[in-house]
């Protein structure tokens, strides 16, 4: 039994539209997801990923409007690390990052910069053998699409705290110092740890909520054994309608959620027609006429953008 690599990473934003114009038209993604929080409601909860929606290349947002900005620290995710094809996949994105009022930072084959909110993102090539999870953005060429996570990053003192949870029982496999390889049949993903900054953790706007790894549908009673087992306060499993999922903190602090593969986000709408309208899980049905007057409308980055393909 294997954890196969990153299901989604969840992040919080204070603006949703900007958040839309950010990851659905400069980084290409689709949204594949407009839904609201399951714990309140009343906020948008928006779901980006490739083409088909695809555990491995899923980053979403809790939106809580006009909240302040957090900072990563001890206990947090810090950086997101997505796949790209080639070294001229890199320049690609310097070169659009720039050109839409963002900076991008070159280190040999990595490629750094933050979403409008703060969040820190890497772009790595990636010449491994795993399926590119792409989205067809009308003004990104497919071969330097994002290609889904590479890995995430987080804060931790004493990592050496995290290792026998990450080791005996979710069978993490060392990879680097303080760093580990979550490897499944289809798909991996890794995990590493950084000595944290001076400065108190923040959660607020622009810093990652949680990160969630990936379980066949069949194992996933058993991941929860082995979390419990391993010591780690685990939830029930709950059913979050698109995947079912179970939340612990590790020793470092990082919240992980262990989610199921499926059914995924064409359990509600079809696939062609994904995050167009709201979605709601059955039991928030009867907000609807209220949440689609309360809810901000969104942009089409993909309208937007189409038409407008740069050679
Ligand atoms: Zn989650």
């Amino acid at each position: 039994m294997k954890l196969e690599g990153i299901h989604h990473v969840t992040a919080i934003c204070a603006d949703a539209p900007r958040n839309v114009r950010f990851y659905a038209g400069t980084l290409g993604l689709r949204l594949v997801k407009r839904t609201v929080n399951q714990d309140d409601p009343t906020v948008y909860h928006l779901f980006y990923a490739d083409e088909e929606g695809s555990a491995g290349a899923d980053i979403t947002f809790f939106e809580y409007p006009g909240t302040p900005r957090g900072s990563a620290g001890e206990g947090m995710v810090h950086t997101v690390i997505w796949r790209v094809g080639s070294p001229g996949s890199l320049d690609f994105w310097g070169e659009r990052l720039e050109r839409e009022g963002f900076t991008a930072e070159r280190s040999g084959d990595v490629l750094s910069f933050h979403d409008p909110e703060g969040l820190r993102h890497e772009l790595v090539v990636y010449d491994g053998g795993e399926r590119p999870l792409v989205a067809r953005a009308p003004d990104v060429p497919i071969e330097h699409a994002l290609q889904g996570f590479h890995g995430v990053r987080a804060y931790a003192s004493d990592p050496e705290r995290s290792r026998p949870l990450l080791e005996e029982h979710l069978g993490f496999e060392p990879s680097g110092p303080q760093q580990w390889l979550v490897a499944g049949e289809d798909r991996s993903g890794f995990y590493a740890y950084d000595e944290p900054p001076d400065t108190p953790p923040v959660p607020g706007a622009g810093t990652v909520h949680h990160v969630a790894f990936a379980s066949r549908p069949e194992d996933h009673g058993r991941w929860r054994e082995r979390a419990l087992a391993g010591g780690a306060a685990v939830t029930p499993i709950i059913d979050r309608h698109y995947f079912r999922s179970i939340y612990f903190r590790e020793p470092s602090g990082v919240l992980f959620e262990i989610a199921t593969l499926g059914p995924g986000f064409a359990v509600d709408e079809p696939p062609e027609r994904l995050g167009e309208r709201l979605s709601l899980p059955p039991r928030f049905e009867p907000l609807r006429g209220r949440l689609e007057q309360t809810l901000k409308p969104l942009p089409d980055p993909r309208a937007e953008r189409t038409g407008k393909v740069r050679s």
